[in-house]
């Protein structure tokens, strides 16, 4: 029994140690390794994790597909309906789950709630499964009907990182589990808590036991999961280095794998873009969550003469109060890797137009304010790899196509905004754009459901997008049934 998180507010609150839910029981990992989970505002252990071992995760797929045998067996709306029950749970809870989300992770409260917002629209997704998951059926020839029909793969697996605590394995599970699997999940180490209380809602919808199943830890226990015969897809969230890994991994014993990396999103600002309009968006691009987002605006491409909007941005992040208006970031190793690249970044001879250096909202917590750093080289750094912080980089061009080849060299492909009034200007870049995911005057163009998330190039690993239909298509399989009923004498051999 997972009990409900009390907090209301940022005072400091502990929560449980993070345990493994395994065929419907919560157990304790067996590893020795156990490591806290730090709020980041406080900066003090509001619980534990202990990492799994490859006999956890072999535990979990026993119960898991214990759990499959019975789950697959119901027709598909009959397990929307728990999905149904566990919307209407997750919007009752709507506000301690997110202060959970706020207390782990250290987003703001008004950010930790949109996260929510949008698990509860994955969820509505997949209870709309059996409304669109029909499958094909024709007479191919005269009394002979062939059909299709969408199959689960059996117990799969999603690993997720830490900067969306529930809202990444949301992008997973209604699907895989609206398709009739068994999925284990593996959270972030750093943020283990709120899917706890997921599960009990999971649990108190309906949903039988074994059929989502939790394995806490690192990179050992998602090595072990992508080693275990018994799992049939993996699906990961996270940065490049470990998606390249896991997607090689989870491949090379035969497992379906879509991996999702991380990201440097390019911003193309012309002329004649509007100014208000562009200095609130982009600001809440970069710094949004702290800049912890795959989808943060980090670079902004500077075409021609732009200063005028430059400026506006720079007074609009200058009036964001750290604590208030921005989080901070998950750890002190973070504020040192950020802080890092803006002093190299003035090293090389950028500008600070927006200093968050040095800045402390709360002592224990990890703090670093909204930056802008201007003039900066298209090959820096600061311009090229992923700070995931709240930094903007400024890269001045001559013209769109200049801007375009810097964006494209970038081996990243997530996400691409252009600020303009000119629809001509915006066609044009979103169609060079080597990016999945595009905004015209939109600086986190997350598509919103039923649109499927997913960029390209360095940012993908595998086939297809993780939500929306692509997301159903990635946790089923299709079987081909053809059928006759009687003895067509006039009919060929391929009748
Ligand atoms: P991370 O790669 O460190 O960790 C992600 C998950 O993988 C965690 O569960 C972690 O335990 C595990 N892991 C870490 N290293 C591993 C390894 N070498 N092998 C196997 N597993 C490993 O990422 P993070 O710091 O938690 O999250 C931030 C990153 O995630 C950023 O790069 C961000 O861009 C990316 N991200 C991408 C998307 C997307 O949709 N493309 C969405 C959210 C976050």
């Amino acid at each position: 029994m997972i009990p409900k998180f009390a907090a209301t507010s940022y005072d400091f609150t502990e929560f449980v140690p993070a345990r493994n839910l395994i065929a419907g029981k919560w157990v304790n990992p067996s590893s020795n390794e156990t490591h806290n989970v730090v709020n980041p505002r406080h900066g003090k252990t509001i619980s534990t994790v202990t990492y799994s071992t490859a006999a956890d995760v072999d535990a979990a797929v026993k119960g898991a597909e214990a759990g499959f045998a019975e789950w697959r067996n119901l027709p598909m709306r009959d397990r929307a309906y728990v999905l149904y029950r566990a919307r209407e749970m997750m919007l009752r809870d709507i506000d301690e789950l997110a202060w959970l989300v706020s207390h782990e992770n250290g987003k703001l409260f008004d950010e930790a709630k949109a996260e929510v917002a949008k698990a509860v629209e994955c969820m509505e997704y997949g209870c709309s499964l059996p409304n669109l998951a029909a499958g094909e059926n024709l007479e191919v020839s005269r009394g002979v009907t062939c059909e299709t029909t969408y199959e689960p793969l059996g117990v799969v697996a999603g690993i997720v990182p830490f900067n969306f605590p529930i809202m990444v394995a949301l992008w997973m599970l209604p699907q895989a589990l609206v398709a009739g699997n068994a999925f284990i999940l593996k959270p972030s180490e750093r943020v283990p808590l709120t899917m706890l209380r997921f599960a009990s809602i999971l649990k108190d919808a309906g949903l039988p036991d074994g059929v989502f199943s939790i394995v806490q830890g690192g990179r050992p226990t998602v090595e072990a999961l992508c080693d275990h015969p018994g799992i049939k897809a993996v699906a990961f969230v996270g940065s490049t280095v470990a998606a390249k890994s896991v997607y090689a991994r989870a491949s090379a014993t035969g497992k379906r794998a879509l991996c999702l990396g991380g990201a440097k999103n390019h911003l193309i600002v012309v002329p004649d873009a509007d100014v208000a309009l562009t200095a609130e968006n982009v600001v809440a691009s970069f710094a949004g969550c702290a800049g912890q987002r795959c989808m943060a605006a980090s670079v902004l491409m500077a075409v021609g003469n732009v200063d005028h909007i430059i400026t506006a941005i720079a007074e609009r992040a200058r009036k964001i109060t750290i604590g208030k208006d921005l989080g901070p970031v998950i750890n002190p190793g973070s504020v040192e890797r950020i802080t890092r690249y803006i002093d190299e970044a003035e090293k090389a001879g950028a500008k600070v137009l927006v200093d968050g250096r040095g800045q402390k909202a709360t002592p224990g917590g990890n703090w670093v304010g909204a930056t802008v750093l201007d003039h900066v080289k298209a090959d820096a750094p600061a311009a090229c790899e992923e700070i995931f912080g709240p930094v903007l980089s400024i890269v001045h061009v001559p013209n769109v196509d200049a801007a375009l080849k810097v964006e494209n060299a970038n081996p990243y492909g997530n996400a691409a905004s252009v600020y303009t009034t000119s629809g001509h200007v915006a066609r044009e870049v979103i169609r060079r754009s080597e990016a999945g995911m595009c905004g015209v005057n939109v600086g986190v163009p997350v598509p919103r459901e039923p649109f499927s998330f997913g960029g390209w190039n360095d940012s993908r690993f595998g086939q297809g997008d993780i939500t929306g239909w692509d997301g159903f298509r990635f946790w089923t399989r299709t079987r081909k049934v053809t059928t006759k009923w009687a003895l067509q004498k006039d009919t060929t051999w391929m009748g």
